[in-house]
C-alpha cells in the first residue's frame, strides 16, 4: 500500500527486533512501557474485519511465534500484554494493524 509508514518499512527499516515472511517487529519510537514493540503484519490491513482468509491464518501464527520469541528475542520475562487499537475510540493513529506489545514492569489496568 503506497504511503502506508509500516508497509514502508517492510522494505526500509533497518533495526528491525525479529522479522520472518509473516511479520516484523520494532521497537515502538513512543515507548508507553520499559519494553515496548510493534509486531507488524505485513500484508495491509487497518481493521480485523478487512482481514483475508489467510490474514486470518497468519495472525494466529503471529501470536504464537510472539509467545516463541517472547523470552528470548523480546526478553519479556515476568509477562507481557497485547494491544491492538481499532479505529478512533482506540488512538489507532497508523492505519495498518498492529500489535502492541508491551513489558518490562508490572503494569498496572486502566485501558480507559
Ligand atoms: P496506534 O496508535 O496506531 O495503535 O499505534 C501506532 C504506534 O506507532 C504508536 O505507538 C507510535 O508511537 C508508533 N510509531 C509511529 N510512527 C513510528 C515510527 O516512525 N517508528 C516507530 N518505531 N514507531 C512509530
Ligand atoms: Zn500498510
Amino acid at each position: 500500500m503506497e504511503n502506508c509508514l509500516f508497509c514502508k518499512f517492510i522494505q526500509e527499516h533497518n533495526q528491525k527486533v525479529y522479522e520472518d515472511e509473516l511479520f516484523y517487529i520494532i521497537k515502538d519510537i513512543n515507548p508507553q512501557a520499559p519494553l515496548h514493540y510493534l509486531a507488524i503484519p505485513k500484508t495491509h490491513f487497518k481493521y480485523l474485519t478487512e482481514m483475508q482468509e489467510s490474514d486470518i491464518a497468519n495472525l494466529g501464527k503471529i501470536f504464537a511465534k510472539i509467545g516463541e520469541i517472547s523470552i528470548d528475542t523480546l526478553h519479556l520475562d515476568g509477562g507481557y500484554r497485547l494491544v491492538i487499537n481499532q479505529g478512533d475510540n482506540a488512538g489507532q493513529t497508523v492505519p495498518h494493524l498492529h500489535i502492541h506489545i508491551l513489558g518490562g514492569k508490572e503494569m498496572g489496568w486502566n485501558p480507559a
